[in-house]
């Protein structure tokens, strides 16, 4: 039997091990990956630390997946062998619960997630439901797509629904592996962008990506800044700190957003400054598979690369700690096999 190579995890906060496995066929209604790429996310911990209760090990993490469909199983439509595909953390949904048939297919009663539900790509082929596939463009190379299908999504799809305007202030909080790709798409969809992170150095970054303005929170009063612009229609707050969240809101404009993607613990937000200004705090869901889709094409026609540090499989343990570390400049991805 044929045999593939995989990093599983045996026990929450047990090692990466790496293992040998009989190569999987897809069962009904999903194709196989020979995958290429597959980037290191923190909800990846969830798996290593035993986050969620009731998971099951040994699991295969990994949802930021970029490879080709190998093989289709029964009653797939849509979808051969030989494809360029991504898999993101959005790992499929039934089509017929309440909420699919509202066309909330994020919300599935029936959705699983991907590395986490079912086995991911850190490993050289993994299986996925066909409702979870993205396309992805023939001249993506897969360590540049693997981080789009979950950062690239989560701030692109995010930015596409905020309602704001080309011409209009929008903020992104945080230039880490979520903010430096928001910046880009921000600047590319003809946002009056402003980065804001920690620090002087992280200026020419800022602007680099296409920033127009970069606030630098350490130095400057963020929120008094965005209001000398006449306040921000969209805070996107890619930062995990709750009281970075806090302290920019004050800058929003009238019917201005706080649009949060970074997991925070907690956030304190001013309920005279929400109903005076009709001001809203919204949080938004990464995307499903047709949104990841839409974030990769939009990424290769408009030039937004995510900047990764890439390991080999092998490596994974490493490349791990280095992500945990935050020390990694801006995403780190796996690359997997020949490719
Ligand atoms: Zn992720
Ligand atoms: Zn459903």
């Amino acid at each position: 039997m044929p045999v593939m190579q995989v990093a599983q995890v045996s026990r929450p906060k047990g090692p990466f091990e790496i293992v040998e496995r009989p190569i999987p066929q897809p069962g009904a209604g999903a194709v196989r990956i020979r995958v290429h790429a597959c980037g290191i996310c923190h909800s990846d911990s969830l798996i290593k630390e035993g986050a969620i209760p009731g998971l099951e090990y040994p699991r295969v993490p990994g949802h930021e997946v970029a490879g080709v469909i190998d093989a289709v199983g029964p009653g797939v439509a849509g979808w051969e062998t030989g494809q360029k595909v991504g898999v993101g953390w959005n790992g499929g949904y039934c089509g017929y619960c309440d909420h699919c048939r509202r066309g909330e297919f994020f919300a599935c009663v029936r959705g699983q997630v991907t590395g986490l539900t079912f086995d991911g790509g850190y490993g050289e082929y993994m299986v996925a439901p066909a409702s979870a596939v993205a396309l992805m463009p023939a001249d993506l190379p897969p360590a540049d797509a693997a981080p789009l299908m979950c950062a690239g999504v989560t701030t692109f799809n995010a930015l596409r629904n905020s309602g704001a305007r080309p011409g209009e202030v929008v903020a992104v909080l945080g230039l880490g592996g979520l903010g430096h790709l928001g910046v880009q798409y921000a600047a590319k969809m003809g946002f009056h962008t402003v980065g804001i992170a920690r620090g002087k150095d992280k200026e020419p970054l800022a602007r680099r990506l296409g920033a127009s303005l970069y606030i630098d929170s350490q130095a400057q009063d963020p929120a008094a800044e965005l209001l000398k612009l006449g306040g921000a229609k969209v805070i996107l707050a890619t930062a995990t700190s709750g009281e970075a969240m806090s302290a920019v809101q004050a800058g929003l404009a009238v019917n201005g957003m706080l649009l949060v993607v970074g997991a925070a613990e907690s956030l304190q937000v001013s309920p005279r400054s929400l109903l005076l200004g009709c001001r809203s705090v919204k949080g938004r869901y990464s995307g499903t598979s047709i949104d990841s889709q839409d974030t990769l094409a939009f990424s290769v026609r408009t030039g937004v690369r995510p900047m990764n540090e890439t390991y080999p499989l092998d490596s994974v343990s490493e490349a791990y700690d280095h992500m945990i570390s935050g020390k990694a400049r801006f995403r780190v991805v796996l690359t997997i096999g020949s490719v």
